[in-house]
């Protein structure tokens, strides 16, 4: 997938801010962030969106999550509140096709998402 930008951030090919990383999952700080704190967090294997995820990823999905709440942990943000989102396709705004979670957190955030 050599065209894919967060491919290229697994292969070290171009620079992010990793704030964690195992054999399956990496998380770095979001170029663009609309929170005081924006960390995207990725499964190491391209899979384009989440509605590709099959019953035999059920792992990987979850592990997604723990990582978004250990990070959260880690910033202090489990009491005041964070928020995981995964955008697919173009309704939902997914700009970049390699499934990943966001999460944000350090503001008060509005419901329902615009
Ligand atoms: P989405 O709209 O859900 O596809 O979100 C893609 C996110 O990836 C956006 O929040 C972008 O700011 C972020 N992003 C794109 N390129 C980079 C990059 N090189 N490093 C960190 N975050 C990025
Ligand atoms: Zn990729």
């Amino acid at each position: 997938m050599k065209e894919c930008i967060f491919c290229k951030i697994i292969k070290k090919e171009i620079p992010s801010s990793i704030i964690y990383e195992d054999g399956e999952i990496l998380a770095f700080n979001d170029i663009n962030p609309q929170a005081p704190v924006h960390v995207i967090i990725i499964p190491k294997r391209h899979i384009e969106r989440v509605s590709e995820l099959k019953a035999e990823d059920s792992e990987l999905a979850s592990k997604l999550i723990l990582a978004g709440n250990e990070i959260a942990g880690k910033k202090g943000l489990i009491d005041p509140g964070y928020r995981l989102v995964i955008n697919c396709n173009k309704d939902a705004g997914q700009e970049v096709f390699h499934l990943h979670m966001h999460m944000f957190g350090g503001r008060k955030m509005g419901w329902p998402p615009g």
